[in-house]
């Protein structure tokens, strides 16, 4: 059997990005509208920062405005209430990203719901969420969103597939697996209590793996053609002291089985941005009463 088609994320995500900056220009151009996104970091982890970094880089790149609100580490929770306040008053955000994990002293949930969910560009607070599984118009999760764009780049049609999803997060396990209901997949959610998880990822003809746990998935556990979405991202030891990424998923093993498969890094990872900045525009564009632009 011919080894996986390799779903080339870096190009997908870039197409993205492509459309997301021509529906700003052209949103310029009729209403004079330049969507703004505020991202908040509490702290000092240095993955937050970078991830902050690069989204404040494509934003910009996008032709939107990019407001960061760099926190403390010792900042109260009442403090970034305050703040979640004013920027969900302020008419030039549009989107309202805190970037997590927030320090200990703060309540994460409090937070999000704190957020008003016309500006929850990423999608978690309990209306957003609420609403995805109800089948509503709602502002969807980046990450889980990107993976369903990226299955759609092999197989525009999704309807019918038996879809396992390991992992059930609510950042990704959970609405990528209401996102593909809506697709109208025969959806499994396997966790750290299913059992036979091999038996359970065979049967499926999309593995959308979200796990945390580097190079789980092998590729014994795929079935032939299968389309494979690594969501993990894992570093791991090279053995000269420095580190790689990996992803959840035994890529070498799982490419010799799978009909098509995403790398990391290079797949999921670069999406999850571009789905970040066309949920704000979609944000500004139903904060003011106008057709979201197909994108
Ligand atoms: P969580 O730790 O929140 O959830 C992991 C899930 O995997 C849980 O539901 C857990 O089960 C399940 N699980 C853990 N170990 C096993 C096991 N041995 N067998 C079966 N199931 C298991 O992780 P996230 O959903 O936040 O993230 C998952 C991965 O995706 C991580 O590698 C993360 O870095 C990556 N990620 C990537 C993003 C991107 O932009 N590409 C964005 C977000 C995450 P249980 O519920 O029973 O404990």
């Amino acid at each position: 059997m011919a080894e996986a088609r390799i779903i080339d994320g870096k190009t997908i995500a870039a197409e993205l990005r492509g459309r997301v900056a021509a529906a700003v220009t052209e949103l310029n151009k009729i209403h004079k509208l330049q969507p703004g996104l505020a991202v908040v970091l509490v702290g000092e982890d240095p993955a937050s920062h970078v991830y902050v970094a690069s989204k404040a880089k494509h934003t910009m790149e996008a032709g939107m405005r990019s407001i960061e609100h760099r926190l403390p580490a010792d900042t109260s929770e009442a403090q970034l209430l305050a703040l979640i306040a004013h920027l969900n008053d302020d008419p030039d955000i549009d989107g309202i990203l805190v970037q997590l994990p927030l320090p200990k002293h703060i309540d994460s949930n409090k937070v999000i719901e704190a957020i008003n969910p016309a500006k929850d560009v990423d999608g978690f607070h309990p209306i957003n969420v609420g609403r995805l599984a109800t089948g509503e118009r709602a502002l969807v999760p980046c990450t889980p969103l990107g993976s369903i764009i990226l299955a759609k780049t092999v197989r525009p049609d999704l309807n019918g597939l038996e879809a396992v999803v390991v992992g059930r997060s609510n950042i990704v396990g959970k609405p990528v697996t209401q996102l593909l209901l809506r697709e109208n997949c025969t959806v499994t959610i396997a966790h750290s209590r299913t059992r036979d998880l091999p038996g359970v990822v065979r049967r499926a003809d999309l593995v959308i793996a979200a796990v945390g746990q580097p190079q789980m998935v092998k590729g014994d556990w795929i079935k032939p053609g299968a389309i494979v979405i690594d969501v993990g991202i894992n570093r791991i030891p090279k053995g000269d002291g420095k580190t790689r990424l990996v992803g959840d998923v035994d890529f070498d093993s799982a490419k010799a089985v799978a009909g098509a498969i995403t790398p990391v890094p290079g797949g999921v990872g670069l999406m999850t941005v571009a789905c970040l900045l066309r949920n704000t525009v979609e944000a500004a564009c139903i904060l003011r009463g106008l057709t979201v632009p197909a994108m």
